[in-house]
């Protein structure tokens, strides 16, 4: 329950009328806990009814993706762009091929990646999109024809001042360059109306390490705020495997910490001694997965096919960043990590702690980041992208690098200084949220009723 009757009164309505998505229901309830801090203090934003309307995606396209497979046979697969909110600018976010994906996840998403795109000061709305398409075992043939299936659809509703993919989950540099081709052969344009481009079409350097390095980067500002230290000698588990996760091991281990765990999506590897990052990179580059191959070299290191072994190690751990996927958290598993010690928590991954666990680490003085601030780091690169795209030129992987360092830097000042404003100074969630929301919500009042 809130203290706001008007969220209270909301909720109800979005639950009756959403019965069915959970993750978009938890996006939004999360929400919510900030709104009703925020609504105390500013109780006329109720009449602008800004938050009624904010939690609707202006518009939402699904469409049939019929593709041949190499056995000649047709398949048929549902994909869907979500565009939620163009306050600030096009919309911008990824595209997500996993069996998973349904309109729950990637309205959560997009929701999500609104207020994160807010945060990076940038002008960009925010969508998302994808497909419940599974690349696992796919052929290189099979994910050019898909990717260009999925395009022929597409391109109508996209372009470089109307909405910008780039990638997500199941979809890399090579879905990029097979949908970006088709878009191309399509539309007879070379517009840029995709990021996460190869170096030789148009894409920054520095976008692949982006999201990960940015998680390191916000999370190095909360060590010299809040604990004035650093990576050094920090004990971290990074759960996933993928790129985010990748670069995320990697550069908090050139900062100086220790990586003690690391996952893929069939298990995990803990060594209290530290991991062999190198060889945990390079093998994980190869296959995306790194935990069995890990141990067959290291037999010493422990290991399960029980991913949840991560959190409940029995050892002492400092820092974890979950950058696998959402839902990787759970109230038990937030139970155990406190038991082993974790100070800090900064969510990789797009919501992988649920909204039970959240509100436990910040009663339990675990510092929270949330993935909509400390993951901006990858869509706030795809802007410095569509920049270099609309000046025609690009930037080395030194300029990128050092605007990705001031733009977090920049994030993490803003959700702290309005944590500190309402008088919960570890609480970045809140911070995110009303900071996200705010310039959102400026755009949205002057723009009028639309
Ligand atoms: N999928 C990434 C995210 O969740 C990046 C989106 C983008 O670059 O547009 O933020």
């Amino acid at each position: 329950m809130y203290k706001s009757e008007y969220l209270n009164c909301l909720l109800e309505k979005v639950k009756k009328q959403y019965q069915n998505e959970i993750e978009f229901i938890q996006a939004v309830e999360e929400f919510f806990d900030s709104m009703d801090i925020l609504l105390e203090k500013h109780p006329e934003i109720v009449d602008t009814q800004v938050i009624d309307r904010i939690i609707y995606p202006e518009r939402v396209f699904e469409f049939r993706i019929p593709w041949v497979n190499d056995q000649n046979k047709i398949e048929v697969n549902t994909g869907y762009r979500v565009q939620f909110n163009s306050a600030i600018g096009p919309y911008k976010g990824g595209m997500r091929f996993d069996k998973s994906v349904n309109l729950s996840i990637l309205k959560f998403l997009g929701f999500e990646q609104t207020f994160k795109n807010s945060l990076t000061g940038l002008p960009m709305g925010g969508g998302k999109g994808g497909a419940d398409f599974d690349p696992i075992g796919k052929s290189d043939g099979e994910i050019m024809r898909f990717c260009q299936a999925f395009m022929s659809e597409l391109y109508h509703f996209i372009g470089p001042d109307m909405d910008v993919p780039a990638g997500d989950l199941g979809f890399g540099a090579r879905e990029v360059g097979y949908m970006y081709g088709m878009l191309k052969k399509l539309t007879h344009l070379h517009q840029g109306s995709f990021t996460g481009k190869g170096i030789s079409f148009g894409g920054s350097l520095g976008r692949t390490e982006a999201t990960g390095y940015g998680v390191c980067y916000f999370a190095e500002e909360m060590l010299k705020t809040y604990l004035n230290t650093s990576f050094k000698d920090k004990k971290v588990i990074i759960s996933g495997c993928g790129k985010v996760a990748r670069y995320a091991i990697k550069k908090a281990w050139s900062l100086g910490a220790k990586i003690i765990g690391v996952s893929d999506r069939y298990g995990c590897i803990i060594d209290e001694n530290g991991l062999d990052v190198d060889y945990i990179f390079n093998i994980s580059a190869n296959t995306g997965c790194c935990s069995k191959e890990y141990h067959e070299k290291y037999p010493t290191a422990f290991y399960s096919t029980n991913v949840k072994d991560l959190w409940n190690t029995k050892h002492q751990v400092d820092i974890i960043m979950p950058c696998a996927t959402q839902g990787e958290i759970n109230l038990e598993d937030a139970k155990s990590i406190k038991e082993n010690g974790c100070f800090m928590l900064v969510e990789g991954a797009n919501m992988p702690v649920d909204l039970p666990a959240i509100r436990y680490f910040n009663e339990s003085g675990i510092i929270f980041a949330p993935g909509k601030a400390a993951n901006a780091g990858g869509v706030a690169v795809s802007g410095l992208e569509m920049s270099q795209n609309a000046m025609h030129l690009s930037w080395t992987f030194e300029e990128v690098d050092e605007k990705l360092q001031g733009i977090m830097k920049d994030i993490f000042k803003k959700c702290y200084e309005i944590s500190k404003e309402y008088n919960q100074p570890k609480n970045l969630a809140m911070g995110a949220n009303i900071a996200g929301f705010l310039k959102v919500f400026d755009a949205m009042k002057q723009e009028g009723v639309i």
